[in-house]
C-alpha cells in the first residue's frame, strides 16, 4: 500500500484520498484530524494533483503551524506553506503592499498597542488603568475579528448581549480614536493584517488573480475557532473555487470570547453540498483512562450543537488512571508538581514530553519557581517575558534597523552579525545574567536557522516580521524543557504527561464567566482541551488557598464534581473543606428535623426534643413526625419547625 495511506484508518483514508474539492473532517480530540490533513496534502502532492508550493495550510498557533511543517517535511513535502492566518497574511501583505498601498511598509504595532488604547481612552475620558485598557483592547479585538466597525459597535454589542467594559458608545469612540491614531502612526495591529489582506484581494482584481494563480489548495486546521474576519480572508483566498479542506471539533471551541464560532465548521456540509464529510471517533492519542475522563467532561456540556456529540473511543493500551489531588495552598501544589515532574524525568520521560497547563498566564509563576528549585528546565508558552527582556528588545531594534538597510547574505549568519553588535559572542559567558542574555540572543539565531528551513528565500525582513508576529502572539522560541502553557496555547498539542493545575472556582471557570451560561460552557471546553492533551499521565490538582498559611477560601472547580471518584481522599477532604457549598442546613441533633428558630439552631435541637438522648422517646417522636408528615402530605424530612411542633 501507498506509504502515505499506511497507518490511517478507513475514515481517515477516505478524507486523505478524496479528490480535490471540499472536504470536512468533524471529529473529537486526538482522532487524527491534523494527521489526516498533513497526509492529505502529501498525498495530493505525491500524486501530482497539486504542487507543494500551491498549498496553503493555516492553523491557529505558531507552534501548531511549526509542527505541521515538521510533519509535512517528514512526509517528504517541501515548500508547502503551513502558517497561522496572521503569518500567512503578513507575508502576502508585505508582497502586495507596493501595489495596493504603496510607500513605506507599515510596522506591526507590537507592544505599543496598549499605549495607543490609553491615548484613545484618555481622549474619551475613560480610565487608563491597565486592567481597563486591556478590557478595551480586548473589546476592539472582538469587534475587528467580528467585522464590526466603530459605528456599528453599540448595535452589535447590544445584539450579542456583550458585557461591555464601558458604555457601548464610549467604547465605540475609543475604538474609532484608536484606529485614527494607529493609522496616523502608520501602524498595523494583528487584525489589520487580515483586514488589509482581504481588502487587497477583494478590491484589486490583478492581485487576487496573481494570488489565486499561485495558491490553489487550502487547508484549515482547528476550523471550529474561525472568526468572521478569518473566514473573510479565507473566502478572499478561495474566490469562486472550492478546493478547501477543513477539520475541527466543535467541542474544542475556546475562542468564542474573541469572536470565533464553530458555525462555519458545522455548516460546511450545507455550504458545500458536494463536500466529502468524514467523522472520526477513534482516539489515537490518549490511554482509555484519559479518553474516558475526556468523555465524562464533555458529556455534561450544555447546548452542544448537533454534529458535535461524538464520543471518543480509546485505541491505545491501558495506562495509569488520572490522578486528582487537593492541596492546602498553591506553594504545596507547585512543589508536588515539581517533584512529580522530577520523578518522571528520572524515569526517563523527556522534558519536552511534559506540560503543566493552567487557565491564566499569571498562574505560571509559582510553578516556575518550584521547577527552578528542583533544577528542572522549563519554557513558558504564551508568556510575554521573552520578548520583554531588555536584550531581546534591543535585538529587535537592531534587527529592524538592519532590515531597513537591506545587509544581504545567508539569514542566520546575518542575524548573528547584527546581534554580535549588541554583545552576542561566539562562546557562552561563564554564567549569571551574562549567560542568560547570551542564551536569549542565541535563541534568536536558532529561530533564524529554523526559518530558513521552512520559508524559501527568507531574508532579514521576513525574520523581523516573524519576530514581531511572535512577540504579538507571545510565542517565544522553543527551548528544550518542560512546557508551561495556558490551556489556550495548548490546543492541538500533545504530551506524554500533563498536569492540569489550579482547578478552582474563579480560575476554571474564570470568575467573569460566572452567571453567563455560554461563558461557563466555554470554560468547560477548555478543561476538555486540557484533558485531551495527555497521552498517558494526567494529574489534575487544585489548592484551597493561594499562599502558605492563607485562608482556605477556595473551592475546587465545579467541573470536577462527578469526575473525582467518591472513594478518593480528595473527595473526602474536599467535602469536609467545602463549607460554603456543602454546609448542611441546621438540623436537630436529636431528631434530624431542619431548624429555623435561632435559639434552636444555637442549641442544635428542637425545643420539644429532649436534651439527653432518650432512644425510646426519640423513636416515639419520629413516629409522630412521620404521621404528621403523612397528614400534611409532605415528606418526613421536610420539616417541622419548632413552631409546627408546638402547634
Ligand atoms: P486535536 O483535536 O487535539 O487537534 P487531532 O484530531 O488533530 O487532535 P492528531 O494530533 O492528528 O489529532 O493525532 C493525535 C495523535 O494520534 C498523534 O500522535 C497522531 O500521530 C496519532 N494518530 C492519529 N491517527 C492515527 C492512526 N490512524 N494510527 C496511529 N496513530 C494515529
Ligand atoms: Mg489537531
Amino acid at each position: 500500500m501507498d506509504r502515505l495511506l499506511e497507518g490511517l484508518d478507513p475514515e481517515q483514508r477516505a478524507a486523505v484520498e478524496a479528490p480535490r474539492g471540499p472536504v470536512c473532517v468533524l471529529a473529537g480530540a486526538g482522532t487524527g484530524k491534523t494527521r489526516t490533513i498533513t497526509h492529505r496534502i502529501a498525498h495530493l502532492v505525491q500524486r501530482g494533483h497539486v504542487s507543494a508550493g500551491q498549498v496553503l495550510a493555516v492553523t491557529f498557533t505558531a507552534r501548531a503551524a511549526g509542527e505541521m511543517r515538521t510533519r509535512l517535511r517528514a512526509l517528504g513535502v517541501h515548500g508547502a506553506q503551513a502558517r497561522t492566518f496572521h503569518a500567512a497574511a503578513l507575508r502576502q501583505l508585505r508582497y502586495f503592499w507596493p501595489r495596493v498601498v504603496g510607500g513605506e511598509q507599515w510596522q506591526l504595532i507590537d507592544r505599543n498597542k496598549l499605549r495607543l488604547v490609553a491615548q484613545a481612552a484618555n481622549r474619551v475620558g475613560l480610565s487608563t488603568e491597565s486592567d481597563s485598557l486591556r478590557d478595551l483592547a480586548g473589546e476592539i479585538e472582538w469587534a475587528k475579528a467580528s467585522l464590526v466597525a466603530p459605528d456599528d459597535y453599540p448595535n452589535a454589542a447590544g445584539r450579542t448581549s456583550r458585557d461591555t467594559p464601558a458604555p457601548a458608545d464610549q467604547v465605540a469612540q475609543v475604538y474609532r480614536t484608536y484606529e485614527e491614531l494607529k493609522n496616523q502612526a502608520q501602524l498595523l495591529d494583528f487584525d489589520d493584517l487580515l483586514l488589509h489582506t482581504a481588502a487587497a484581494l477583494e478590491e484589486h482584481g490583478e492581485v487576487a488573480e496573481e494570488f489565486r494563480d499561485r495558491y490553489r489548495c487550502f487547508v484549515v486546521d482547528e476550523y471550529q475557532d474561525v472568526t468572521p474576519l478569518q473566514q473573510r480572508v479565507l473566502d478572499a483566498w478561495l474566490g469562486q473555487r472550492d478546493d478547501l479542506t477543513v477539520v475541527g471539533d466543535a467541542n474544542q471551541t475556546i475562542y468564542s470570547f474573541a469572536g470565533a464560532s464553530p458555525r462555519p465548521l458545522l455548516d460546511f456540509p450545507r455550504r458545500f453540498p458536494e463536500a466529502v464529510v468524514v467523522r472520526l471517533e477513534r482516539d489515537y492519542r490518549s490511554t482509555p483512562q484519559v479518553v474516558e475522563l475526556a468523555n465524562e467532561v464533555i458529556k455534561w456540556a450544555r447546548g452542544r450543537p448537533a454534529g458535535s456529540r461524538l464520543r471518543l473511543i480509546g485505541q491505545r493500551p491501558e495506562g495509569p488512571k488520572p490522578t486528582f489531588t487537593e492541596f492546602d495552598d498553591e506553594t504545596l501544589e507547585a512543589a508536588a508538581v515539581a517533584r512529580r515532574v522530577k520523578a518522571l524525568l528520572d524515569e526517563g520521560v523527556s522534558a519536552s514530553e511534559i506540560a503543566v497547563l493552567y487557565r491564566v498566564n499569571a498562574q505560571s509563576e509559582v510553578f516556575e519557581q518550584a521547577l527552578a528549585e528542583v533544577g528542572v528546565p522549563y519554557q513558558v508558552r504564551g508568556g510575554e517575558r521573552f520578548f520583554q527582556r531588555a536584550e531581546v528588545r534591543q535585538a529587535m531594534v537592531a534587527l529592524r534597523s538592519a532590515a531597513a538597510h537591506e545587509p544581504t547574505g545567508e539569514l542566520p549568519k546575518v542575524v548573528r552579525e547584527v546581534l554580535a553588535g549588541i554583545g552576542l559572542t561566539d562562546e557562552p559567558p561563564a554564567g549569571g545574567t551574562a549567560r542568560e542574555k547570551w542564551e536569549s540572543l542565541l535563541a534568536l539565531v536558532e529561530l533564524a536557522e529554523e526559518l530558513v528551513t521552512t520559508v524559501d528565500s527568507a531574508d532579514l525582513r521576513t525574520f523581523v516580521g516573524e519576530l514581531e508576529l511572535r512577540a504579538e502572539a507571545q510565542h517565544p522560541p522553543t527551548v528544550e524543557g518542560v512546557t508551561l502553557a495556558s490551556l489556550h496555547a495548548a490546543k492541538g498539542l500533545e504530551w506524554d504527561a500533563v498536569f492540569l493545575v489550579g482547578l478552582v472556582e474563579g480560575t476554571l471557570p474564570i470568575q467573569h464567566a460566572d452567571g453567563d451560561d455560554a461563558a461557563i460552557e466555554e470554560e468547560r471546553r477548555l478543561l476538555y482541551v486540557g484533558v485531551t492533551r495527555a497521552r498517558e499521565h494526567l494529574w489534575l490538582s487544585w489548592a484551597l488557598a493561594r499562599a502558605a498559611g492563607g485562608r482556605r477560601y477556595r473551592r475546587r472547580s465545579r467541573f470536577l464534581y462527578g469526575l473525582v471518584p467518591d472513594d478518593h481522599p480528595a473527595s473526602r477532604t474536599a467535602a469536609k473543606r467545602e463549607p460554603l457549598q456543602k454546609r448542611p442546613k441546621p438540623q436537630c441533633r436529636v431528631c434530624g428535623s431542619a431548624l429555623v428558630d435561632a435559639r434552636a439552631i444555637k442549641l442544635s435541637r428542637c425545643a420539644s426534643c429532649p436534651s439527653d438522648l432518650d432512644e425510646e422517646l426519640l423513636a416515639k417522636l419520629r413516629a409522630w413526625r412521620a404521621d404528621r408528615a403523612r397528614e400534611l402530605k409532605v415528606p418526613a424530612y421536610v420539616v417541622f419547625t419548632d413552631a409546627t411542633l408546638v402547634a
